[in-house]
């Protein structure tokens, strides 16, 4: 009875040591089969396992790593930081997280991507996890996933939709902001100024007999005068100053934190600008003039369209007193 027990321990032993065995091989195949990065290193952070993984993506010997300092074996890794990442999962045994969001990369390996990408290395994802043995204490398996892919599509997608925002913002002619985002603008800068008692003031400006232009030289002369003048204004304004196209021949600007007397200051500069710089079209001189309106934000307007109103009365008394010049008007 006793021998047959001592037999059958025995045959237990031998069969898990042959699945201990096969079980090992299995793993290691698996692990080198892997598209992602196994690395395993102690508490020391000495390399214990690593698959090929990071022989294929680097010049590295794997048996030249196991053994090593992850550290020596990768000198591009961020010490202190990735210090205290590992120090944590093995102290706390929780498991950890690092994007490539957070960082576009932790080890240099390239990519082998045939697309361009913004940088030279792989894209990835790391994981930190805690994995503990019943010898040898705690260790971490760091998992490196190649998002290269992803980066690259996610970064192109932003870029487009950047684009597509900054597109949706500016008139296609002048390139300046359209109407609908001045408009915004003064929404916001209408609440800032009544919520912190700040002066603002707005000028509304129509070029003069621009139909006459038009008629005369044709519309791709208007075209070009339009371009010009709003290049010219641009010059000539601080870059707190929001300058849009209202609507055809119509600008306007947003002038934060101006008085009335500023504000038609800054009107009379641009007006002596435009008349005084030449424009030419096909070899003949163009004679290009405006007018402006001003007005300042007071207790009286009860909203942004107020203020609008009160400067495009200012513009038609400056048309009405004669054009090429700049009226102001208060509430
Ligand atoms: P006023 O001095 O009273 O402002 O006269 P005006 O001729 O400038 O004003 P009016 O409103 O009669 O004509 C404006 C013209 O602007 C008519 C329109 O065809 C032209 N216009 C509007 N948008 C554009 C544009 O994008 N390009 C060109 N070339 N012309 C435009
Ligand atoms: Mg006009
Ligand atoms: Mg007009």
């Amino acid at each position: 009875m006793g021998n047959s027990e001592t037999c059958a321990a025995t045959d237990n032993a031998q069969v898990l040591t042959v699945n201990e065995h096969v079980i090992k091989q299995i793993n290691e195949q698996v692990a080198n089969q892997l598209n992602t990065g196994v690395l395993v290193i102690d508490h020391a952070f000495t390399i214990v396992i690593c698959n090929r993984f990071l022989q294929v993506h680097t010049d590295k010997n794997i048996d030249d790593i196991i053994g090593e300092n992850i550290f020596i074996a990768f000198p591009e890794l961020p010490e202190r930081w990735l210090a205290r990442k590992l120090n944590a999962a093995l102290q706390l045994n929780t498991p950890s997280f690092c994007s490539w969001e957070q960082r576009h990369h932790l080890f240099e390996l390239p990519h082998t991507r045939p697309i361009t990408t913004g940088s030279e290395f792989m894209a990835q994802n790391c994981t930190f996890l805690p994995i503990e043995t019943d010898e040898n204490g705690m260790h971490v398996c760091i998992l490196i996933e190649d998002v290269t892919d992803v980066c690259h599509y996610q970064t192109q997608l932003q870029k487009t939709l950047d684009d597509l925002a900054l597109m949706s913002r500016i008139d296609g002619l002048t390139q300046i902001y359209n109407r609908k985002h001045w408009q915004e603008s003064l929404k916001q800068e209408y609440a800032k100024a009544r919520r912190y008692d700040k002066d603002l003031s707005l000028i509304m400006l129509d070029l003069d007999y621009f139909k006459l232009l038009n008629d005369n030289y044709g519309h791709q002369c208007g075209d070009m005068v339009l371009i010009e003048v709003s290049a010219l204004i641009d010059s000539l304004l601080r870059i707190e100053d929001i300058f849009g196209r209202y609507g055809g021949e119509e600008f306007a600007i947003i002038v934060p934190e101006a008085q009335l007397h500023g504000a038609m200051e800054l009107a009379q500069r641009i007006c002596k600008t435009i008349a005084s710089t030449p424009l030419t079209y096909n070899g003949q001189e163009l004679k290009v003039t405006i007018s402006l309106g001003v007005a300042q934000l007071s207790d009286k307007e009860s909203n942004y369209e107020a203020l609008i109103t009160l400067a495009d009365k200012a513009l038609y008394a400056a048309k009405h007193n004669g054009r090429n010049q700049a009226f102001s008007l208060t509430a």
